[in-house]
């Protein structure tokens, strides 16, 4: 039996698994990703080989690959990749990392082939291999977090080139966003577009459950807290959900109308509160998308939000080598 280590490299966490070549995942650990290097002894990149190096010493994960051999390591990072020379060119999330060579560090530790990939994109593609996509040839997944992020799987292939899903206009006048732009969707439908909504409500004035949480300092918000929130019937939390859906479904009304596609997966920690914005996101993308091609589109939720991107990067993986062989 083969297996392939699949990294997902995020902001906060990073998740490392084994995969088998079916795609079943046989151990995972999440650990959080090490923080900005000071020096040159903890440079970010030699951490998560240190993280790495730990894992494969586990007594667990020696036995499984007693009985199996090490295939290679796929990468997803969040960020622009230089896929071909695998090395990060940016990613606001993981600065440390902009300019590593990833591949060249990985693969000379380990001794192993190794692939790198946008984490969304490793995403789409995990969706594709074993997940909701699987029986579905031209597909946008929608990675909904902190930030916004998306991969598409056209004709069955991963399309290679940025899909920066979250930085398409949908507000001419909007809010400012990281990227330097206005109006972006991800200041309107992620994580972080939550936080601010809620905090800037509260601040003007506007009466909410979420007042009388975190001691008064309305910076400790979290999405998961305004998710509570709007379950127990607060009407702000309510609405920011709502809001979410509405520009999650102007966003995707476009890409129905760019792409031939089939349909639209939506994955990330925040579909949780699927509820809460799928009827809003549902109702404005089919009223903006062009008829009667979008009449047969399917909006579906991801099954496998966990371990998506680890699991699409071991994919990438037995990919290229096959390829190869
Ligand atoms: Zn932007």
């Amino acid at each position: 039996m083969r297996i392939a280590i699949g990294l997902d490299i995020g902001g906060t966490n990073t998740k490392t698994i084994l995969a088998a070549e079916d795609g079943r995942v046989l151990s995972s650990l999440q650990s959080p990703t090490p923080p900005v290097s000071t020096s040159a002894s903890d440079r970010i990149e030699e951490l998560l080989i240190k993280n790495l190096q730990a894992f494969l010493k586990n007594e667990k994960i020696k036995m499984l690959l007693s009985n199996a051999s090490l295939a290679g390591i796929g990468i997803g990072v969040a960020g622009l990749i230089d896929r071909e020379n695998g090395k990060i060119i940016k990613s606001p999330n993981i600065a440390s990392l902009e300019g590593v060579h990833i591949k060249e560090i990985f693969e000379r530790e380990f001794d192993l082939p190794v692939v790198v990939e946008n984490d969304a994109n490793a995403y789409a593609y995990g969706e594709k291999w074993v997940g909701t996509g699987k029986d579905i040839n031209s597909f946008v997944v929608l990675t909904l977090g902190t930030g916004l992020g998306g991969g598409h799987i056209y004709k069955g292939k991963l399309y290679e080139g940025p899909f920066e899903i979250g930085h398409i206009i949908i507000e001419p006048k909007g809010r400012v966003c990281p990227c330097g732009s206005h109006g972006c969707l991800e200041s309107y439908a992620s994580g972080r577009a939550i936080i601010d909504r809620a905090i800037t409500s509260i601040e003007s004035g506007t009466k909410s459950l979420l007042v009388d949480c975190c001691g008064g300092n309305y910076y400790k918000i979290t999405p998961e807290l305004v998710f509570q929130k709007a379950l127990d019937g607060d009407s702000l939390s309510r609405e920011i959900f709502r809001e979410v859906g509405h520009y999650l479904g102007i966003g995707i009304s476009n890409l129905i109308n760019i792409f031939s596609i089939e349909a639209v997966i939506i994955g990330g920690g925040l579909i949780n509160a699927w509820e809460l914005f799928i009827e809003e996101l549902t109702k404005e993308a089919f009223k903006r998308s062009f008829k009667p091609y979008s009449s047969t589109i399917k909006i579906l939720k991801s099954t496998m939000a966990k371990d998506a991107g680890s699991i699409g990067a071991a994919g990438l993986l037995f990919k290229k080598i096959s390829a190869e062989q």
